[in-house]
């Protein structure tokens, strides 16, 4: 047995090479992959131009800390602010630690208003990472359990719900900054309605609390867009993201605006590894080339491809609730619990997950060709049907 803390169920296979959309296992077989490292690969495996940067970026620097100045790091806040609007960026290497620097930016906020006691509306079925103040941010049970006491100052409301958010707003006079994923990946690929996220920005500029959006899964060109809130045309206060940002070199961002920027000062916040030239030239080429290649078009022609040919792959299926998304990002719901679908779909060669129980999920590259996806669904259609069809 390896020396591995058993943190994680693992599949009995494990990758040595992977080449755009496939992986290869020490077999040598081949994978479809459907899931791109949970939405982290936005460019594939063995993606030329990423390559070829980091390997340049390798042989010049990789670290030198945030006691100097990073000029990769100061490109990468660049275009983030040109391609979000947003005024800042603290960058640290997870998405957890993007929202920690998120709820730890909310509560100094609240503090330099007079609030004492800073309060985060946070939603049902949420997930926000596994330190002990995104634990407590995330709405699932399984990730909290045992770890109590959680961290306070976290009230949670049902998702897209803006009934419940009002009448917080009525009667809790805590609370600075709501937080909350556009669309939800980790709870079962969960919309947000556009109408709700432009009337929460309303509320929260009465209210001048922090408009914060978890973008860890969403963001980064996967839903057509570079952000998902952009499709409801607002601007948030904060914004954090990780997972894709890198295409597979660890980084994570957490960006402000408006009322958000310059609350943090020197000394409030850090991260040793945070915004490293090795990280932020992956961060720089994954922007660049997504820019370039029109990725993020592609994303949505290939989200509304595979939706389409599930819908109709699975049309007179019993046991079907719903084919969902944005984009890449790509949910199918089923009526009974179905982790058991992801062993079928590795021996089929196929990559794929499930979350919320329930839920197929689906997070491919943004490479991923028409070809792959016709293969992704002519091979995922019949491993579903005979699921349920076996049930
Ligand atoms: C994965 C995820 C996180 C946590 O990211 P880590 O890098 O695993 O810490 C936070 N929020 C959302 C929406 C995520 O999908």
């Amino acid at each position: 047995m390896p020396h591995l803390m058993n943190t994680y169920k693992r599949l009995p296979v494990a990758f040595t090479h992977g080449q755009g959309c496939r992986l290869f296992d020490e077999q040598g077989k081949s994978y479809l992959d459907a899931l791109a490292g949970i939405a982290v690969n936005t460019l594939g495996h063995n993606h030329p131009r990423l390559v070829k940067a980091l390997g340049e970026q390798l042989g010049r620097l990789i670290h030198t800390s945030n006691l100097y100045r990073v000029g990769e790091a100061e490109l990468v806040s660049d275009r983030l602010a040109a391609i979000s609007g947003m005024d800042e960026v603290f960058f640290c290497n997870s998405g957890c630690e993007a929202n920690e620097a998120a709820i730890k930016l909310a509560r100094l906020y609240g503090h330099q208003q007079g609030i004492e006691q800073p309060t985060v509306i946070v939603m049902e079925q949420a997930f926000h990472g596994r330190t002990l103040a995104t634990l407590s941010a995330t709405g699932n049970r399984k990730v909290q359990a045992g770890f109590e006491p959680l961290v306070t100052g976290f009230v949670r409301v049902p998702f897209d719900d803006l009934d419940a958010i009002e009448q917080l707003a009525a009667r809790n006079p805590n609370v600075v900054a709501v937080l909350f994923e556009p669309i939800q990946g980790e709870g079962g690929i969960n919309i947000a309605h556009h109408d709700f996220m432009r009337s929460l920005r309303r509320i929260c500029d009465q209210k001048n609390w922090l408009f914060m959006v978890d973008e860890v899964q969403c963001g980064i060109g996967r839903t057509g867009i570079w952000f998902a809130h952009q499709h409801a045309g607002i601007l948030p206060d904060v914004m954090t993201l990780a997972k894709g940002l890198g295409s597979g070199i660890p980084i994570g961002a957490c960006l402000a605006a408006g009322r958000a920027s310059g609350v943090f000062k020197p000394g409030n916040h850090g991260s040793t590894f945070g915004g490293n030239p090795l990280a932020c030239v992956a961060a720089l080429t994954t922007l660049d080339v997504i820019a370039d290649d029109a990725l993020m078009l592609r994303a949505s022609t290939l989200g509304d491809r595979i939706r389409d040919a599930l819908r109709n792959g699975l049309a007179d299926v019993g046991g079907l609730v719903e084919v969902r998304g944005d984009g890449l990002m790509i949910g199918v719901e089923l009526d009974r619990p179905c982790t058991e679908l992801v062993a079928l779909g590795l021996e089929a060669g196929l990559l794929i997950n499930v979350t919320a129980d329930k839920v197929v999920r689906l997070l491919p590259a943004l490479t991923m060709s028409d070809a792959e996806a016709d293969e992704l669904v002519s091979g995922l259609v019949p491993l579903i049907k005979k699921f349920l069809e076996a049930k």
